[in-house]
């Protein structure tokens, strides 16, 4: 394989126009800004970030329906990404109920399993932790136990963007973590430039290059990058599972409206477990009071520098939007390494 090195020059040969490519995975951030990839890239070649942190997508009505919970005397069983976004009334950390954080589903069962009260694990995430959610329910937790769902799917976020062409994007970097699930069958439907791509910075550069390759070539398929984890069909029975369990449904994202069939809700016969219908819990839309542009980061449409609140007023510490709090937000991982467009 050739060395990152050899395939930046690679790629300084060959762009000789404006590209820029959508990646949508925290990781890919992380990896981007920890190793200086984008100091690398030719002028005219550019990387962006979407609507790739679970958490940071998780818009603030879905935040302050886990705080109706609180209120509903319910245990708050949750990941440590979530306790500190703000909600329109505090956060999960700030609101003084009994909130748990677990590492996964499992462990909310578990604390379901030695109380008498109600248990609500806060569902957040792709299509990479459904199928674990999924395969929970199924072995029938306690009837004490419930999720709020709040998980999302990556391709009709995709197809909105696309739709709008606000971000003028040239081609996406697929997440690797979904296509392990999911596969990236359902991605050749997309009439632009695609690559499924894994986490080294080597991976990275390699995912640009089929990139450019395709733009120059003036056609469009999804490549694979990343064949060591991924396969077209992904992990067949994982799902399975998170389609025996949910459906799709219609969520707005944060920073993007209510995009159709871009959720996952429980199905009819697993109502019992779905805390929205046994607390009788809406989601309501929330609109946006303070400068924080999360909208934007999430949209590929700015940078965290772009925002003025950035590392003054907002910061790991004092996080006013959800991009600086999770570890897959943009804004927490360009802090993190001081990174720079
Ligand atoms: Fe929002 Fe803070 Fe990021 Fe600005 S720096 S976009 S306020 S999270």
């Amino acid at each position: 394989m050739a060395t990152g090195k050899e395939i930046a020059d690679t790629l300084h040969d060959m762009v000789d126009r404006e590209m820029t490519f959508m990646h949508i995975c925290g990781t890919h951030e992380a990896a981007i800004a920890r190793t200086g990839l984008r100091s690398l890239l030719p002028e005219q070649l550019k990387i962006v970030m979407g609507p790739g942190c679970p958490v940071c997508i998780t818009p603030q009505g879905e935040i302050d329906a886990a705080l109706d919970l609180v209120d509903k005397d319910c245990i708050i069983a949750t990941y440590g990404d979530l306790l500190r976004v703000p909600g329109t009334r505090g956060s999960l950390e700030s609101c003084g109920g009994d909130v748990r954080v677990v590492q996964g589903v499992h462990k909310a069962v578990e604390i379901a399993q030695k109380t008498d009260r109600e248990v609500v694990f806060i569902s957040v995430g792709f299509e990479t932790t459904a199928p674990t959610v999924a395969a929970t329910i199924l072995t029938k937790p306690p009837k004490n136990f419930s999720i709020l769902s709040c998980h999302r799917i990556v391709p009709p976020a995709m197809k909105w963007l696309l739709d709008q062409g606000e971000a003028k994007l040239h081609g996406f970097m697929l997440p690797g973590h979904v296509c392990t699930v999911m596969g990236y069958e359902e991605y050749e439907a997309f009439p632009v430039p695609q690559v499924v791509a894994g986490f080294e910075a080597e991976d990275i550069l390699l995912g640009l290059l089929m990139l450019v390759k395709q733009v120059k070539e003036g056609t469009h398929r999804v490549d694979n990058a990343y064949p060591r984890a991924v396969s077209r069909e992904g992990n067949v029975k994982a799902k399975k599972l998170m389609y025996e369990v949910f459906e799709p449904s219609d969520v707005e994202w944060r920073g993007f409206p209510v995009i159709p069939g871009s959720g996952l809700r429980l199905k009819k016969e697993f109502e019992q477990y779905d805390a929205q219908k046994k607390f009788g819990i809406v989601f309501k839309h929330v609109s946006k009071h303070t400068a924080c542009i999360c909208d934007r980061v999430l949209r590929g449409l700015a940078t965290p520098s772009d925002c003025k609140l950035f590392g003054k007023i907002c910061s790991p510490r004092t996080p006013v939007g959800p991009c600086m709090v999770s570890h897959e937000g943009a804004c927490k991982i360009w802090h993190m390494y001081q990174a720079k467009k």
